[in-house]
C-alpha cells in the first residue's frame, strides 16, 4: 500500500526567512495526540508530579531534562525561547515578567558590589531609574555617556563589567554607533548589552556583531505587539543564558506562562507589523519635516537626519524603525496642545501595539531623569514621542495636520 503519511517537517535550521521562523519556531509537538494544535497550548501549571522521587531529583538536579516548577520554565516558555533565540540569531533565550525584570536580572548577573556599569545617556527612563536608584543599593555604580565610540571608549573603567546601549534611543531615536561600540567592547573585553526593544530583531540582530553579549527586549512592546501583556526577554550564547536563567530563578523574575503564550502569539506577526509601522513612520516623518511649527524630526529614515547613513548601514530591509520624535517650537505648551488636539492618535503610556500613541517624555516616561541628565539626553519640553501604529497612513497624516493647526 502507498505510504500516505506526510513528509518529515523541515528541521529548524532549514527555516530561513524571518517571518517563517517567527511563525514556525514556536511549534511544539504535543505527545499523545495525532492532530497537532496550530496554536500551542498554554501550560498553566505551577508544578509537576513525577514517576518516582528519583525522577524528581534527577530533573531538579539537571541530570535529566524535564520540568520542575513554573519559575524554572515550562513548555510554553520553551516554545517562546525557541522563537526569540532564532529571531535574535542567538543560541538561547530566556523570558521575564517585564522588560524591567530582564534589565534587573541582566545587570545584576554581570555586575556586583564594587563594579561599574556604563550606559548610554539617552535611554529608557526605567533603565536610568534602575541604574541611578536601585543599582547603588547593590553597590553597583553607573555612569552615562554619549553612544559614540570615542566618548564611550574613554569612559570605560577597570571596574566596568557591562556597557548598556539602545540602538534607537528612547525617546529621541538617535542611532547609536552600535558597530563601533561593539568593536570597542570586544577589544576591551567588556560585555555589551543591547536593548533592542525599539529596533526589534526585524531591523537589527546585534548578536551578529562580535562584542555583543546579550540582547534585551521589553516584549511588552513589538514582540507582543498588541498592548496585551507585560514581559521581557534576553538572548545570547548558551553559557550566558545559563547564568541569566539561574539568576532569574533565584530572583523570581521569569515570565508568567500566560504572558509567555501571549508573546508567542504576538511574535508570529512581528515582521508584518513592523514593516507596516516603519513605512507609516517614514510617511509621517516626511510630512512633519515640511511643517513650519516643527523645528526638528527625530527619524533616521529622513536623508537630512544626522544618523541617516549610519542607520542605512545598520538596519536591514531599508527600513528605519517604527517610532519617531518631533520637536515643536512652542515648548511644553505647544506639546500639550498638540497631544490634546489629536483625535485618532491617543496620548498613551507605552508603545509597540498597532494603535498609534504620543507622549511628552520629559514629564512621563523620562521623568526619573535629573534636569541635567535630561538636557544631556536631548529630552526637551517640546519633544513629542510618536509610536506609529498600523493604521492607514492617510488617516494618521490627516490627524496630525489637524492637531498642528491648533498649535
Ligand atoms: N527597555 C525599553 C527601551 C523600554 O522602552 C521599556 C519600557 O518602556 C523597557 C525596557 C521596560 O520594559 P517593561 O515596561 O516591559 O518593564
Amino acid at each position: 500500500m502507498r505510504d500516505r503519511g506526510r513528509e518529515e517537517p523541515l528541521p529548524p535550521e532549514r527555516l530561513a526567512g524571518f517571518s517563517t521562523r517567527a511563525i514556525h519556531e514556536g511549534d511544539l509537538a504535543q505527545s499523545g495526540i495525532a492532530e497537532q494544535p496550530v496554536a500551542p497550548p498554554v501550560w498553566l501549571t505551577a508544578d509537576y508530579v513525577y514517576e518516582s522521587l528519583e525522577h524528581y531529583t534527577d530533573v531538579i538536579n539537571e541530570r535529566r531534562p524535564g520540568f520542575v516548577y513554573g519559575r524554572y520554565g515550562n513548555p510554553t516558555h520553551v516554545a517562546l525561547h525557541n522563537v526569540l533565540a532564532s529571531l535574535d540569531a542567538a543560541e538561547a533565550a530566556w523570558s521575564f515578567a517585564s522588560g524591567m525584570a530582564a534589565v534587573h536580572t541582566a545587570i545584576t548577573t554581570f555586575a556586583e558590589k564594587g563594579d561599574h556599569v556604563l550606559a548610554q545617556q539617552t535611554l529608557y527612563g526605567g533603565t536610568y531609574g534602575f541604574l541611578t536608584k536601585m543599582a547603588p543599593r547593590y553597590g553597583i555604580e553607573a555612569s552615562f555617556v554619549e553612544a559614540e565610540v570615542d566618548a564611550l571608549a574613554s569612559a570605560i573603567r577597570p571596574t566596568t563589567r557591562l556597557v548598556v546601549i539602545e540602538p534607537l534611543a528612547n525617546p529621541t531615536f538617535a542611532v547609536a554607533d552600535v558597530k563601533g561600540i561593539a568593536a570597542v567592547c570586544a577589544e576591551r573585553g567588556v560585555p555589551l548589552l543591547v536593548d533592542n526593544t525599539v529596533a526589534t530583531p526585524y531591523l537589527l540582530r546585534p548578536l551578529e556583531l562580535e562584542g555583543v553579549s546579550l540582547v534585551l527586549h521589553s516584549t511588552t512592546k513589538y514582540i507582543g505587539g498588541h498592548s496585551s501583556l507585560i514581559g521581557g526577554s534576553v538572548a545570547g550564547n548558551r553559557a550566558v543564558i545559563e547564568r541569566i536563567r539561574h539568576a532569574a530563578i533565584e530572583q523570581g523574575t521569569t515570565a508568567g506562562a500566560f504572558e509567555a503564550w501571549l508573546a508567542l502569539m504576538g511574535v508570529q506577526t512581528l515582521g508584518l507589523r513592523v514593516e507596516r509601522q516603519c513605512d507609516n513612520a517614514l510617511t509621517i516623518a516626511r510630512f512633519l519635516h515640511d511643517q513650519p511649527n516643527v523645528v526638528d524630526v527625530g527619524y533616521s529614515g529622513l536623508p537630512e537626519h544626522r544618523h541617516h547613513e549610519r542607520a542605512r548601514a545598520l538596519f536591514t530591509g531599508g527600513r528605519f524603525g517604527p517610532m519617531l520624535s518631533f520637536t515643536l517650537a512652542g515648548g511644553y505648551e505647544a506639546a500639550e496642545r498638540m497631544c490634546d488636539s489629536l483625535r485618532l492618535v491617543r496620548v498613551g503610556s507605552s508603545f509597540g501595539s498597532l494603535h498609534s500613541m504620543v507622549a511628552q517624555p520629559a514629564t512621563t516616561s523620562h521623568r526619573q531623569f535629573s534636569k541635567e541628565d535630561r538636557a544631556a539626553a536631548g529630552i526637551t519640553d517640546g519633544l513629542i514621542r510618536f509610536a506609529v501604529g498600523g493604521e492607514d497612513p492617510d488617516d494618521l497624516v490627516a490627524d496630525l495636520a489637524h492637531a498642528l493647526e491648533k498649535v
